[in-house]
Formats: C-alpha cells, structure tokens, sequence
C-alpha cells in the first residue's frame, strides 16, 4: 500500500515562543521519522491546500476567524497564556487545517491507501471560538465538518496525551461524528472524563477514555477491543481520521503516559481496521520528545503501508509495553458505558 505524506515548509515558519516545546524541530523529527521508515516507494509526497474561509467557518465563527488573523497581519500576539501567534503563524494554520482537506481529496481521486499531515500548529484543543493549548484552529474538526458535511459518516480517534477538548466541543450534539479520545487523566485541559458522551443528538457519540500516568499499551488494546470496537461497528464509519499525537510515549517532557513506539504500532494497527483502506488519515497533534517523535512517526507510517510488525524497526527500548496501571479505570469506564446499553 501506499501513503501520502503531506507537509509544507510554511509550517516551520510558526514560532510559538522561545524555547517553546511545540517547536518546528518537531517537524525535522516526524520527517526523520520517514526516513527511518524505509518506505522510499510508498510515500507519496503532497502538498496542502490551505483550507478556504468556507471550510474554516464549518468550525469557527467568522470573528474568531478575523481576529486571529488580523493579530498575525499586525505582528502577532497572545491568544491565550500558552498560544502565541506570529506573523507567519495564518498561514501555518490555514494550511494545516487544509491538509486534511486536501488528502481526503487526494483519497478520493484514488491516490493512495491512506494519508499522515505532519502538521503545525496542531489543533485538538482549539474550541469553536477559543485558541488554546498552542493550537488556533481544530484541524481534525475542518476535515470531518468538510466529510459530514458531504453525508459521510467519521470516525476520530485521538490518542494524543491530552484531551481533545477542541475536537469534542465542535462535534459534542453532532451524531455524524463519532469521537473517541484517549487521555491521560488528570492533566491539561482538564476536561474528558468518562461521563462525558455527548449531548442532544449527539448523546453517545463521544467516548472519553481517561488514563492514569504510566499506562501502558495494552490498556489501550483493551479498551479498543471491548469498548471501542462495538461502539465503531454500530456508528459504522466511512472515514477515519487520527488526532495523532505523541505525547504519549514515556520519554515525553510534559506528561506521564507508558507507551513506546512499539505501542503506537500496536494501537495505531487496531484503530486503522475502523475504516476501508483509502479511507485513512493522520493529522499530527503534540509529542515533545524529539526521538519519541521520530520513532512514533516511522511506526505509524509503517503501518499506514501496511508494513508487516518484523519489518517495522522496533528496538529494544520502543518494543510494546503492559503490565501497567490503566486496569481499575478502563473497568469504570467500561461499566459506564455498559449501563447506558
Ligand atoms: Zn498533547
């Protein structure tokens, strides 16, 4: 199978501040992480189109939209305690939420077998009308408004380490979108607890599957099978969109989660069966360990190629993880759900 890799110099013109963990060296990882992928004739290299005002204002008010983006024209400035906008960081954002556009366009026309956007600024958790958690606009929420919006019906599934806050807000009373995040609990932004499922039209169509610190992956595998997967095979998606973040992994500066590269791979292989080959798209998120994302990211490829477990370089230190804590929560979070079926 093949992949599109989509990504754009612009990105790395974002600054979020000095010695800022969500830095464009970010994006030299994930592109080492191609590399070390050996996947020279399976990626397909695309470049995104910025999303248009149409596409943005799915998600966002026109005012929010303006305002951002007269405070980038102007030289940029603070849009909350940890996002900062420069004057290149429009742009940045436009195109990262085009990405995801542009790839399910590419998908459609038949390109390729699935799409990874090595994105910056990331997006999850940009609320319909606020900035925050280094992120301006919800670049997973563009796509899937854009998909739900032509009848489909999608699944997002984040695995970043903190709740996709943005992502739920957007789709909270929305039943054309299925929202799964998996988060480590408690930790920034401090929403997504279990009993958070939706609202109105949308009851049900949002799991949240808070994790303690040092989880490890097969707590992951664990929830995608009991929980998961009968609430994916009744919602029945047509497309699948990963909030891919990397935070997760146990090298990660600014949380605590267990997994390792290895992990990724496992997790990232049960979540892509959701969805028909060709179907498939990855959106970067967070992860601030530049060696986590570069091994992450050569994995997730792998497994978006459909690269064979043996064939993706795992060593040692990156090779899946259990036996962690995760148990006695995903037990709650499981009875939860139990008590509404
Ligand atoms: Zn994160």
């Amino acid at each position: 199978m093949t992949v599109l890799f989509s990504t754009h110099a612009a990105y790395l013109e974002h600054l979020a501040g000095p010695r800022h963990p969500e830095c464009p060296e970010r994006l030299d990882a994930v592109l080492a992480g191609a590399r070390r992928a050996d996947l020279v004739d399976a990626l397909i290299p695309l470049e995104p189109v910025a999303a248009s005002r149409e596409d943005l204002e799915r998600v966002h008010p026109k005012l929010y939209l303006d305002r951002i983006e007269i405070i980038c024209a102007r030289g940029g400035g603070r849009l909350d305690p940890d996002t900062y906008a420069g004057p290149h960081s429009w742009t940045a954002a436009t195109l990262a939420a085009g990405a995801g556009l542009t790839a399910v366009e590419a998908l459609r026309r038949g390109q390729s077998d699935a799409a990874f956007c090595a994105v910056r600024p990331p997006g999850h958790h940009a609320t319909r009308t606020e900035s925050m958690g280094f992120c301006m606009v919800s670049n997973v929420a563009v796509t899937a408004a854009s998909l739900a919006a032509q009848g489909e019906r999608v699944l997002i599934v984040d695995y970043d380490a903190h709740h996709g806050n943005g992502t739920q807000d957007v789709f909270y009373d929305d039943p054309r979108v299925l929202f799964v995040s998996f988060h480590q609990w408690p930790l920034y932004p401090g929403t997504g607890r279990a009993c958070e499922m939706g609202s109105g039209a949308g009851d049900g169509f949002t799991m949240n599957i808070p994790l303690p610190p040092e989880t490890t992956g097969d707590r992951y595998l664990r929830a995608l099978d009991e929980l998961v997967a009968p609430r994916v095979a009744a919602f029945d998606p047509t497309w699948l969109v990963i909030s891919a973040g990397f935070d997760g992994h146990r090298d990660d500066p600014i949380t605590e989660l267990g997994l390792t590269a290895g992990d990724y791979v496992a997790i990232t292989r049960r979540v892509v069966e959701f969805a028909p080959v060709g179907r498939r798209v990855v959106v970067l998120e967070g992860g601030y360990d530049l060696e986590a994302l570069t091994a992450c990211s050569a994995g997730v490829l792998g497994v978006l190629a459909g690269v064979a477990d043996r064939k993706i370089t795992i060593d040692g230190q990156e090779r899946a993880t259990s036996g962690g804590p995760g148990q006695r929560e995903l037990d709650t979070t499981i009875g939860l759900w139990r008590a509404r079926s």
